[in-house]
Order: C-alpha cells, then structure tokens, then sequence
C-alpha cells in the first residue's frame, strides 16, 4: 500500500485518511438527499512512490489501493477477462474491439469491486454491519462480500428489483428491506440509517472507496491491453461512479506518470434516465423525469455522481450519449449473439452507446484498441430479453419432425 490523503472534489482541501469517512466536512454541509452528491471525496496517493515501485513485469496493485490486504475479504473480485470482439468490430468498424466482461465478478457485476473495498475499510475500522441502497446489483455486491467475512449486511433496494438479484441477497445472508419507492428513497433512508442508528454505508460515492473500488476495472483494462491506453472506453452511466471510477484509473496512472494521457470515456445513458447526459450537455443539472428503462441498474432519477461524471467526460475528452430501451436490447442480443458474453441490459447500453455512435458523424476511425464495459450478468434479469425473444416450442424426438 502506498500513504494516501483525501481531496475534495470540490474545494480541493485535503484530510488525513482518518479525519473523514463520507464527504467533504464543509461541503458536505451543503448536501441533503435528492440532490447530486456534493464534497465527494477523492483519495490522493504518494504518486512519487507509485512511480518508484510500480513494476510492469510484476504487477503490485496493492500500491494504488487504499486498504491494507490485511483487511481484504477472502472472496476474490475482479482480474475478470478482457476478450477481443472480432465480429462485433467488424461490423462497427472499430479494428481493435475488446469487451470487459464484468459479469463474471463473484456476483455477477462490477459492483463488487465497490464492496470488496468498503467491507476491507469497515473490517479496518472494526465495523460490523455496513449498510446500503442500491437498484440491486451493489447490494447483491455487498452481501456476497459480507458473506465472506461475516460481516453484517443491510440494504434497501426498490421493490421492483429483478428477481434473480432480489434472490441473490437473500441467499447470502444479508438483511433485505425493500421499499416502496424508487432507489432514490431508498438511498435517501439509508443515509438516515446509519446516521440515526450506525454502520458503515457504502451509498454508491457518497463512501469515497466506492470509487476506488471501481477503479480497478480502469487499471486492469490498462494491464491487459500490454499496458496501453485505449483510445475509447464505452461505461454505461446511472450515478455515474462506475464512469468516475474508470477514469480515476487513469489519472492515478497519469499522475504517477506511468502513462502520458487518458482514455476518451464515452458514457452511455437510458433515453429516460439521462440526468447526466443533459448536465454534461448544457453545464446545468436536473433530475430525469421518470427512468422507467428496462436497464433496472442504470434507472435513476438523481445521479449521486453527476458532478465527479461531468469531469470526467470533460477531462478525458469524451461525451455522452443516450440510448433507447429497444436500443439496448438488440445491441444485447448482437453481444451475445457476435460475442459469446451475455450481459445485463445495463451491460449492454455500453454497446448501444458504440452502435449509435458508429453510425453518426462523431465515429471512432482511429485504430487503438476500444474497450466496451460489460458491467453485469445476462442471467441476472432474463425477463428483460424475453420482451424480444421466443423460446422454439418442443417437439417429439423423433427425426422426420425435425426439418432442419
Ligand atoms: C451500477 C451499474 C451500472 C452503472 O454504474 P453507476 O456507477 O451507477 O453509473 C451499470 N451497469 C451495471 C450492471 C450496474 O450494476
Ligand atoms: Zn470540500
């Protein structure tokens, strides 16, 4: 591990690791819930001694990670695999396509990258219970992970959550409340929780290790390319950590000088939960009107990172762009389909996002390799491809039936 601070986001003051745990202490007195997150912090690291340890030939990730391996939970997350797309790039243009498939996290999606880390800093601290809202993959995330350590896990999720996810938490052991109301109650009375009654809450960056959590996804996609920036990687964006997350990567990277410039992140929102698209088009934020996608893991109404997403579209030269629901389907199927990876329809936005691009005056000609997120499991809402599907109807097992 390398010695690290926190800056604010927003003020730029800095704190020792042990001053804060949430926001920034004085901006933060300008949040209440349903409103973006502001005082979001970030963690700083002694950048020098990043660059003096840093080994390409043997990797030591623990130098950009803010917990002591003492406290890392015993399920292993991330080193997911980075598979070359061949026939999807072929049929987009894009010469070197790759796909992150992120499902294959022990829960089934990145969001277990945020929860390895959180439950590493509540068992540092000696916290047992951590607590969470989610749309249902960050909770899935967090009790698969509390599983492992015996940790206490308490989550409120929409009551509408998929199943399959609903059924994961479950399953794990953790304490579900589901509520009726969107993920933005739920995250609003979550931070009452553990305000009013204790625990450590991991709400999606308002717990400044969510982001580096997901960071690790940025830094393995830059390993497994032969430690190469790609030129473009595709996020689908709800509150947009995953996409904050990502980028953080590669300034940590930037600023231990270990490489000289940052991918364009291309965010890829739902037609109607596109809060950040908007914020990051006009520079003026409010809320979506009503995400009703059927990408249940990118439907939110108040982005908690809607600042930190803007900046990093901004500062990575990238842009945003939204994609209809039965955008995101197809491009589901085609991933599936051209691919072998079944994702998530979330997962799949990520893809509609290259799709539409592709096909408009802002397309990727350059050759350097483009990266397409894969954040979820296909298995963990099978309904969503249904809606577009059938499954063959069966017959007897006998061969003249067959006419194929
Ligand atoms: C959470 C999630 C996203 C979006 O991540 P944000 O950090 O909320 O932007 C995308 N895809 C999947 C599968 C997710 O679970
Ligand atoms: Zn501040």
């Amino acid at each position: 591990m390398t010695p690290f601070s926190y800056r604010c986001t927003d003020c730029q003051r800095t704190y020792p690791r042990t001053a804060v745990r949430y926001l920034c202490p004085e901006c933060g007195k300008g949040y209440r819930p349903g409103i973006p997150l502001v005082g979001v912090l970030e963690a700083v690291f002694d950048y020098a001694a990043i660059r003096r340890e840093f080994d390409r030939e043997r990797p030591d990730w623990n130098l950009f990670c803010a917990v002591e391996p003492e406290f890392h939970p015993p399920l292993p997350v991330g080193n997911t695999p980075l598979a070359r797309a061949d026939r999807l790039g072929a049929g987009l243009g894009v010469a070197s396509l790759w796909i992150k498939n992120d499902g294959l996290n022990p829960s089934g999606s990145l969001k277990d990258r945020a929860s390895f880390l959180v439950v590493a800093e509540a068992r540092r601290l000696g916290i047992d219970l951590v607590v969470a809202a989610s749309t249902g993959n960050a909770a899935s995330a967090l009790a698969a992970v509390c599983a492992s350590t015996g940790t206490r896990a308490l989550i409120f999720v929409p009551e509408k959550a998929p199943k399959a996810k609903l059924v994961q938490m479950v399953l794990y052991g953790a304490q579900v409340v589901p509520i009726q109301g969107t993920y933005d109650d739920a995250f609003a009375l979550s931070l009452e929780y553990t305000a009013q009654r204790g625990g450590l809450n991991r709400n999606t960056a308002y717990h400044p290790l969510t982001i580096e959590g997901k960071k690790t996804a940025g830094l393995e996609i830059w390993a497994q390319l032969g430690y190469q920036v790609p030129e473009a990687i595709f996020v689908s964006v709800g509150d947009g950590v995953i996409l904050g997350g990502v980028h953080k990567a590669f300034v940590d990277l930037q600023r231990a000088g270990l490489i000289d410039r940052l991918p364009r992140l291309i965010g890829v929102q739902a037609e109607s939960s596109d809060a950040i698209h908007r914020y990051v088009q006009t520079g003026v934020y409010s809320d979506a009107v009503n995400p009703t996608t059927r990408a249940d893991s990118i439907s939110v109404t108040c982005p908690s990172n809607a600042h930190g997403a803007r900046r990093a579209i901004q500062e990575s030269r990238g842009l945003t762009l939204t994609v209809t629901d039965a955008e995101i389907l197809e491009a589901q199927a085609q991933m599936a389909g051209q691919s072998g990876i079944f994702t998530e329809p979330a997962g799949a936005a990520a893809l509609a996002g290259l799709v539409k691009l592709q096909a408009g005056p802002d397309r990727l000609v350059g050759s350097g390799p483009v990266v397409i997120l894969a954040t979820g499991h296909g298995l963990k809402d099978v309904e969503a491809p249904l809606s577009r599907i059938s499954i063959p109807p069966a017959v007897p097992p006998v061969l003249d039936s067959l006419t194929l």
